[in-house]
């Protein structure tokens, strides 16, 4: 599992480390610009490789996995991953229907902080197999939705649980402030009350604490949430069925090469769920999608202000908002378009950049517009395609479409299988 160019021979010009197939190269080269290529073959691989790694770590107690479907709800990508996944994460009622829509059989689990008592209804109409409950007025208005329908619901409490990572700066996560989950008081609280909420069945503990976790510190959270769930359930008499631990495994933009591991990161869970004998679940996103997926465009303008190189690209954050969100520049490739053989086409001498940093930006009328500043690459001319890699988790699904009203990206999904 490495993130690396996966076919030498693709002529793509990309920073070490940087994940291009051939498959996404062939389709940019082909497809209507700016677009998003999602490499379902990529996907399938990536996916396989994470599921192996629970399948050899796991010492009897299953690990089951879930995928978040807001990193990514691209229908296809949703397909394949429904391949390798137990069930899928909804976080609302529009995601709920698109699940139900794309995929009708596939098992549900119901999270979000705040549900309304529609889509609750809507849930229990869908028959979703799981409902993460964020707070005890939440669990008491299922339970009396599920009453009236006739119908108990199963349930995880999801549980604001003080954990520290231990490291050169401990880091707390979870235990502090926050709209999501209950507090472990509130939770004792539920578990009290249970008796009388005949419409909901508790099954355990949910859990998501923090995000951008490797696989260490991922696993540090886990043994807190499993410890966290036996002895919460000992105190209240209650058997413990399942523990959702949580996603939020990491994706380093940084270096595109190294993934989170997950063979150690299954080896700790499958040591942590020894002896509790019940169902554990993962829900990630980021770090199942992120890879799979690429945003294609052209470089439309190569221009000098005051010094420095700009790239203006076709498109930019109202479809890759990505690098403005999180504060990184979005690794990329280019794939040098046609006049870099057979001589421009264009009147008078062409934009282009041999060896300075340039800032890839995208034509909105905004200086946020960047995704990625001060790109050292051999050579860069008007007319190159760009392909931003990483860009299958939280990307077009998390964007502002419609500032400045430019045309949406196409979608392409290939399917490239392993280069000989
Ligand atoms: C967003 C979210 C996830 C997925 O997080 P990633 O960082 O994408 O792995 C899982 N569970 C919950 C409750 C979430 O809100």
């Amino acid at each position: 599992m490495t993130g690396t160019v996966e076919n030498t021979r693709v002529p793509a010009v990309a920073p070490e480390g940087t994940p291009v197939t051939g498959a996404v190269v062939a389709a940019a080269r082909r497809a209507a610009l700016p677009a998003y290529v999602y490499d379902l073959g990529h996907l399938d691989r990536h996916l396989a490789a994470v599921k192996t790694a629970f399948g050899t770590a796991s010492t009897g107690t299953p690990v089951e996995l879930l995928y978040a479907v807001k990193a990514n709800p691209d229908p296809g990508m949703l397909a394949t991953i429904a391949g390798h996944v137990h069930g899928l994460e909804v976080a609302s009622g529009g995601e709920l229907a698109h699940v139900r829509t794309h995929l009708p059989g596939v098992p549900v689990a119901f999270g979000g902080p705040a549900k309304t008592d529609s889509e609750l209804r809507a849930a229990l109409s869908a028959e979703v197999g799981r409902y993460h409950v964020e707070s005890l007025h939440e669990l008491r208005r299922l339970d009396a939705l599920a009453r009236r329908a006739g119908r108990v619901a199963e349930v995880l409490l999801r549980v604001n649980i003080p954990a520290a990572v231990p490291g050169d700066a401990a880091l707390t996560m979870g235990g502090m402030p926050s709209p999501f989950g209950m507090d472990p008081a509130e939770a004792e609280a539920a578990a009290r009350e249970r008796d009388h909420l005949t419409g909901v069945r508790v099954l355990g503990i949910h859990a998501h604490l923090a995000s951008g976790l490797d696989a260490t510190a991922a696993a540090v959270v886990a043994e807190t949430v499993l410890a966290w769930a036996a002895g919460f359930t000992r105190r209240h008499g209650l058997r413990l069925r399942e523990v959702n631990v949580g996603g939020g495994m990491g994706v380093d933009y940084r270096r595109p090469g190294p993934l989170f591991d997950w063979p150690a990161y299954a080896r700790r869970l499958a040591r942590a769920a020894t002896g509790l004998s019940c169902r554990v679940r993962i829900e990630p996103g980021r770090s199942l999608s992120a890879y799979s997926g690429w945003y294609a465009t052209r470089v439309l303008e190569l221009k000098r202000s005051h010094g420095a190189r700009f790239a203006i690209c076709d498109g930019g954050t109202h479809h890759l908002r990505t690098p403005a969100a999180k504060g990184h520049d979005q690794p990329l490739a280019v794939l040098p378009g046609p006049e870099w053989t057979t001589g421009s086409a264009e009147p008078g001498p062409r934009q282009d950049a041999t060896g300075e940093p340039v800032t890839f930006v995208g034509r909105l009328c905004t200086p946020k517009d960047v995704l990625a500043r001060d790109v050292r690459l051999p050579r860069l001319a008007a007319g190159d395609v760009v392909l931003f890699a990483m860009a299958g988790a939280y990307a077009y699904n998390i964007s502002h479409h419609d500032f400045l009203m430019h045309p949406e990206p196409a979608v392409v999904h290939v399917t490239g299988r392993d280069e000989p």
